[in-house]
């Protein structure tokens, strides 16, 4: 058996065969580090840890690379207004870089709560690419795909008969003014910028000269340089979030295939959105939550990852933070249930139960299937340690761990235990909030109580 994995650009589950025996090349579109990561744009670097934990869960070496979006991308996600970044910083009264490298370490932090495995992934910067940005634009140029304009120089999309192939985009429905901006001077509306000339009026902090004049990069082209800078032209999957289908990875794909005359991945992959409040978490809109507000509200990044394990990657999730609670209990539950089964140690048969994971782990990253399945096998009492490190490789739950509770955490558990004994129901919220204050939480069962830390 092979992992099979949905295709956007077949729109077909496929059998994966990788350019290279036992060993994968993935991109994955990376953040725009001028604001804080909401726990939308994490859910995308979660699927991505699931897929990297599946191919090495079937013995593949894996190469990764996720991009740091430190320039160019502009208000519109077509290259029109203002830089992101430059606004950030003049904002902020601070430079690019401090934004940037600000909200990056942010980012890295976010990723290792999430346990998500950065273990030799590559995380370029554009504004250490440029020349190789540049080498791109200078051959599209070549080959007569760009044009120039009094704000910068464009691909022309009409130059390229594919465009619009990934996800079958309706080229009509991209209309002026909606996901492409209107521009007089544009040939098409959905022609977008490779280089965009700095304005006489304004300095930018972040340019750099090129040969068409000084300025800076369109936001596209710097996945299409970087991912061949490290994975080379042609690369098994490329990934990002299903915002990104219409615009940025068509534009990635016209340039990077008019360039090099090859494809630019044989899959690629599309994670569902994060909705909260009816809508979408944007950044840009400015109310959205981040991992550290989790934190803040008693949500440790473990629950939330096991709340989002629950959804098929692809599928989108709406949720109120009632469901990131009820996902923490369900996760605390799981893990001493784990680990009552385990301290009796008893026999089991896993031949079936390793045959049965596998299938699970092959199929198109079901995680809510794995999970499921843990759940069942938890109840029948039928795992042991080998079972659960197997399951856990992909989940990325820390199902073995356990924190040791402090004295004066067990203190205040027992005080609670007396209040409810004498039904001062009163008295033992006060202490079940006082807990949750200091980071643990209580779970009641019929057997009694228990603390566990977020
Ligand atoms: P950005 O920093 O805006 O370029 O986004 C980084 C990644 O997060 C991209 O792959 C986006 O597609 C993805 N993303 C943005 N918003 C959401 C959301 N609400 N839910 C899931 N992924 C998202
Ligand atoms: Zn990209």
């Amino acid at each position: 058996m092979a992992i099979k994995l949905h295709n956007t650009m077949s729109q077909n589950t496929e059998e994966i065969k990788t350019i290279k025996d036992k060993e994968v090349s993935m991109y994955h579109c990376g953040p725009t580090v001028y604001k804080y990561q909401h726990i939308g744009n994490m859910r995308t670097f979660l699927f991505a840890d699931i897929l990297r934990r599946t191919f090495e869960f079937e013995g593949y070496k894996v190469k990764q690379v996720i991009n740091i979006t430190d320039v160019g991308h502009l208000v519109s996600d077509n290259n029109e207004g203002e830089d992101k970044v430059e606004k950030s910083a003049r904002e902020n009264n601070q430079t690019a870089k401090e934004v940037t490298d600000f909200y990056t370490k942010i980012f890295l932090d976010d990723l290792q709560k999430l346990n998500i495995i950065t273990a030799d992934t590559i995380f370029p910067r554009a504004t250490d690419n440029i020349p190789e940005q540049i080498d791109i634009i200078k051959k599209l140029e070549e080959e007569n795909h760009t044009y120039r304009t009094s704000d910068g120089i464009y691909f022309d999309v009409s130059t390229f008969k594919d465009y619009g192939k990934l996800g079958n985009i309706d080229l009509k429905g991209l209309q002026a003014g909606n996901r492409v901006e209107f521009n007089d001077e544009k040939h098409t509306p959905y022609d977008f910028a490779l280089w965009k000339f700095s304005s006489p009026d304004e300095k930018r902090q972040q340019e750099w000269s090129s040969p068409w004049g000084i300025g800076f990069p369109g936001w596209h082209i710097e996945c299409s340089a970087m991912s061949q800078k490290y994975l080379g032209k042609t690369f098994d999957i490329h990934t990002g979030g299903i915002d990104h289908i219409p615009v940025h990875h068509n534009n990635e794909i016209a340039q990077s295939e008019c360039a090099n005359h090859v494809p630019l991945a044989n899959i690629w992959m599309h994670g569902g959105h994060l909705n909260w409040k009816d809508r979408k978490m944007s950044k840009s809109d400015g109310d959205f939550v981040t991992i550290s507000d989790l934190e803040k509200q008693n949500i440790s990044p473990l629950s939330y990852r096991y709340f989002l394990l629950q959804t098929r990657y692809k599928q989108s999730i709406f949720f109120e933070i009632e469901d990131l609670e009820a996902s923490q209990t369900a996760y605390h539950r799981l893990k001493n249930r784990i680990k009552d089964i385990l301290d009796k140690s008893k026999e089991i048969n896993t031949s079936e139960i390793d045959t049965t994971i596998k299938d699970i782990v092959e199929d198109d990253l079901n995680t809510p299937k794995l999970l499921a399945y843990l759940w069942d096998l938890v109840r029948d009492e039928k795992i042991n340690t080998n079972t659960v490190e197997k399951i856990d490789s992909i989940l990325g739950l820390k199902l073995l761990e356990h924190k040791n509770i402090p004295e004066d955490i067990l203190k205040l558990k027992n005080e609670r235990d007396v209040a409810r004994m004498n039904k001062d129901f009163k008295k033992s919220d006060e202490l079940r909030d006082a807990i949750k204050k200091l980071g643990y939480q209580v779970l009641d069962s019929n057997d009694g109580s228990e603390v566990v830390s977020n």
